[in-house]
């Protein structure tokens, strides 16, 4: 189903509410990357420019109780924004009543205004997180036309994206999440091919429905990180005491058996006996591990197959650290495909959120590729090819 976009929308002169995804780590009062204030500035700014009144919320972390609030508000948010924007935000510290209410009733046409974490709500009864029928009826009433711009949560069902499309009268997609949808699902649906996954991380467990969905979809399904010991346990290797879920051996089988010769496993890792940056570290290959080693990153035999794998791809998905790349004698590897897919002129390249999308930014490459999401969950369900609840809510065209 195609979804409303907002440039669909007539918005001059109108209140309109944009969900938006502030979610920024904050550590001692200072935002430390400010990557999601900034990749929703140009729906913003289109609003704006448009005259639209524009009043913006998100949600920050998790809340529970009332001493979660502490360090919870988006009002350093909202003076991050106001920097970026060069323009006034004003700042409404409520989720709801008179003062937001009256707040949204001066705004007039090309002004911005954003309230307080929609979380703050889930401190009685989780009214935000599980989409309580009320609160969404509320908040829908305060403007004529919803933008959902946070595929940080469109997969999340909460009364802050599924709830006010539900009440309102107009809904549509912003900018993010337009190219969220349009890079993933295209990739997803109607890739240019060769088509490459590069799967990492820790867990099998969290990727398996990705690993299903991209065996079907993809050319080859490259893995690193610490599934690939869960899946090289399964095929009978040692593999010391690297991280393993045993309680998945039968069903990585399975992924092999589906995945035959698509699904390629790194030959080659850098073992060490301690989880410790400045342990010593050996090269070995996959059938050369002792019982006190464990691996950490691939080694350069994997590095330089992977990279021939990818050569001449047309579109690529990576998601997951291919090792422990915040110690940086185990972040070669993750590097390596950071400057690879860089190299890639001809191909879209697409980086999962979450920790690849972190370790593209660490090293450097955060412009180098054709999309960095911002989504982590929400990018791993639509890579599984479900349905995004905050996406599915909106119009339709
Ligand atoms: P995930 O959240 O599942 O994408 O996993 C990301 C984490 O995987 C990062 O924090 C990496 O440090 C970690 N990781 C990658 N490779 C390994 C490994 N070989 N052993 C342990 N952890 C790893």
């Amino acid at each position: 189903m195609i979804k409303k976009r907002m440039n669909d929308v007539n918005v001059t002169g109108k209140t309109v509410l944009v969900r938006v995804d502030f979610n920024v780590p904050i550590e001692d009062g200072v935002i430390t990357d400010d990557n999601r204030i900034r990749q929703a500035l140009p729906t913003l700014e289109n609003l704006l420019e448009r005259r639209a009144k524009v009043v913006c919320f998100s949600h920050l972390g998790r809340v529970k109780t009332e001493d979660d609030k502490s360090g919870k508000s988006l009002d350093i948010v909202a003076k991050k924004l106001a920097e970026h924007l060069g323009k006034k935000v004003k700042f409404v510290p409520e989720t709801r009543g008179k003062t937001l209410e009256t707040a949204i009733a001066a705004l007039k046409a090309g002004e911005i205004m954003m309230f307080e974490n929609t979380r703050f709500e889930d401190i009685e009864g989780k009214k935000e997180s599980k989409n309580d029928e009320n609160l969404g009826r509320y908040w829908a009433s305060l403007g004529d036309v919803f933008i959902n711009d946070a595929f940080g949560t469109a997969h999340r069902e909460h009364a802050s994206n599924v709830g006010i499309a539900t009440y309102i009268d107009e809904s549509a997609a912003g900018l993010l999440l337009e190219k969220e949808i349009d890079f993933i699902g295209n990739a997803i649906e109607n890739p240019k091919r060769p088509f490459v996954a590069i799967l990492g991380g820790v867990k099998v467990s969290d990727k398996i429905g990705v690993i299903r969905n991209l065996l079907k979809k993809a050319d080859r399904v490259l893995i690193g990180g610490g599934m690939s010991y869960t899946f090289m346990r399964a095929q009978g290797y040692e593999i010391g005491t690297s991280v393993v879920e045993d309680d998945k051996l039968d069903l990585a089988r399975t992924l092999l058996d589906e995945g035959k010769d698509k699904l390629v496993l790194p030959i080659d890792f850098k073992l060490t006996k301690a989880f410790d940056n400045d342990a010593p570290i050996r090269i070995a290959a996959r059938d050369e591990f002792s019982k006190e080693e464990m691996g950490l990153d691939v080694g350069p035999k994997t590095i330089e197959k992977y990279q021939e794998l990818l050569t001449g791809a047309k579109t690529v998905v990576w998601n997951g650290p291919v090792g422990v790349f915040e110690m940086s004698n185990f972040a070669k590897g993750t590097i390596a495909i950071c400057e690879t897919l860089a190299n890639l002129n001809e191909a879209t390249t697409i980086i999962g959120g979450g920790d690849s999308a972190a370790a593209a930014i660490k090293f450097g490459y955060e412009t180098s590729f054709s999309h960095i999401s911002t989504g982590g969950g929400a990018s791993l369900e639509y890579l599984e090819g479900k349905t995004l609840p905050g996406v599915a809510c909106l119009d339709n065209r």
